[in-house]
């Protein structure tokens, strides 16, 4: 259908003008506001559903990964911040020092928390710092977070459409239930995953797409039954799993992961293909699709497999796990090359398991005081497959709020920012902007 409706010029009232508005409260969004506040600068929060932390707690993706060089834990900032408070409240598991090593002790240990270097092919795969942790409590936290940084929160506030004045975005317009009303900044900070306030603002982007993911949990789970006989009959589990993976149409190896918890275990499947994560009509049929397969595997390892004979959906993600929409096409495209020769870059802000973000690719070209962060940044398809974990989006997003913050400060514009002092600033909030390689780094002096 190629029809369009041409819809009247919009009247929104001003609700709230901040010096930094940051759309979308996922983890790139919440650590961009937070770190935004703390460098003294007035931050709204806006996010469309009911709660924080985007596919952290809404789409229930529950580890923590990607985020060692090795045995050097190289994101830190407030993605630790994250992990301590979650400790604290019994919300969040993960190896000691001492279990981060390869052995198959530590892999009988530790492989069901899903804290393991997914990119080895070391069998088994070593142990390494990831972090698995409780959806609701990554809801709390962000809250304690945002309200302990002084961040004005608007939930249930859907982006629509970008204010702009000539090529400079002064606000955005959200959808809310007492219809449309603006938000106006003298920053933007796009943290929506999929690009929206950059896409409508005339940014240029790419669009591709990945697997789309339902996860769910199951409760009623012997996990130590399970181990043991996946111990005791590998022969027998590794038939159960291809079973599972074909009824799931794919997924992991290790298709359910222990939770903090007890009894309960996260399933981070079906691995759907096929599918639009930015079109409604896609993604209502992946979530029809994603139920029938869940139930059917649920009925099927109730029959087969040992310490799942009792089991029961705890719940299904309230958002559908989407790994990749539109992708920016910024100042700096980053490219697979970038990530697997672990390229720094002068202008590096954030760093992830072993790579670099440069400054460039979190600025749009075509639209001003708009910055990106998160999972649609700068990048290759193929680059943002690799380099798009929650740690390193987190990492890009206090980057983006510091230079938001900075910017707004100094009363100089995002473009003409001194990567300097987002680095500094970066280090003064205990986070690695990456400025300094690390020693297995390829250094690109040429690219400024
Ligand atoms: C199934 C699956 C499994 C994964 N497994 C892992 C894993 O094990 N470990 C790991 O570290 N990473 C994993 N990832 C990747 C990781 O979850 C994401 O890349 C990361 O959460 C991206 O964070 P973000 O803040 O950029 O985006 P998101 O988490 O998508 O957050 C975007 C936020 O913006 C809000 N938003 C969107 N549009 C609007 C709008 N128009 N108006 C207002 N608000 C809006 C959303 O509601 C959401 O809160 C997985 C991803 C998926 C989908």
């Amino acid at each position: 259908m190629n029809l369009a409706v041409s819809l009247q010029e919009l009247e929104a009232p001003v609700v709230r003008r901040s010096d930094v508005v940051v759309v979308g409260g996922g983890p790139a969004g919440v650590s961009a506001a937070v770190a935004a506040a703390r460098t003294g600068a007035s931050v709204t929060l806006l996010e469309r559903y009911a709660a924080l932390g985007g596919l952290a707690s809404g789409g229930m993706v529950l580890v923590l990964d990607d985020m060692c060089n090795g045995s050097e834990v190289s994101v830190r900032g407030i993605v630790a911040e994250y992990v301590d408070r979650l400790r604290r409240i019994g919300l969040a598991v993960y190896p000691p020092e001492s279990d981060r090593i390869s052995s198959p002790e530590m892999w009988r240990r530790w492989g069901r928390w899903g804290a393991f270097d997914f990119h080895s092919h070391a069998s088994p795969k070593p142990i390494c710092y990831a972090v698995a942790f409780d959806p609701d409590g990554w809801k709390r936290v962000s809250n304690d977070l945002v309200r302990d940084s002084g961040v004005h929160l608007r939930l249930h506030s859907w982006f629509s459409r970008p204010v702009l004045e000539d090529d400079r975005l002064r606000g955005v317009v959200c959808e809310t239930k007492s219809g449309p009303q603006a938000v106006l900044g003298d920053v933007v900070i796009d943290t929506t995953g999929d690009i929206d306030v950059a896409s409508r603002a005339g940014a240029a982007y790419s669009h591709d797409g990945y697997l789309v993911t339902l996860v769910f949990r199951l409760g009623g789970v012997d996990t130590e039954a399970a181990q043991r006989f996946e111990q005791e009959n590998p022969r027998e589990v590794r038939a159960i799993n291809r079973k599972v993976k074909r009824m799931l149409g794919g997924a992991w190896e290790l298709w359910w992961l222990k939770t903090p918890v007890p009894g309960v275990v996260w399933c981070n499947c079906p691995h759907m293909t096929g599918y639009d994560g930015a079109d409604p009509e896609s993604l209502t049929a992946a979530e029809f699709d994603a139920r029938e397969r869940i139930s059917a595997v649920i009925e099927y390892v109730r029959a087969e497999l040992p310490g799942f004979q009792q089991c029961y959906l705890v719940d299904v993600a309230e958002q559908i796990g989407v790994r990749q929409t539109r992708l920016l096409q910024g100042e700096y495209v980053v490219t697979k090359d970038d990530i697997a020769e672990r390229r720094h870059f002068p202008d590096s802000v954030a760093r992830g398991r072993d790579y670099y973000t440069p400054y460039r690719a979190l600025l749009p070209r075509g639209v001003d005081q708009l910055l990106i962060a998160g999972r649609h940044y700068s990048a290759t398809p193929e680059a943002q497959r690799i380099s798009r974990e929650i740690p390193p989006c987190m990492a890009m997003g206090q980057a983006a709020g510091i230079a938001a913050g900075v910017a707004a400060d100094r009363g100089q514009t995002v473009r003409e920012l001194d990567p300097a002092l987002i680095q500094a600033g970066m280090r003064e909030q205990d986070a690695d902007p990456g400025d300094v390689p690390a020693s297995n780094a390829t250094v690109e002096l040429e690219v400024v």
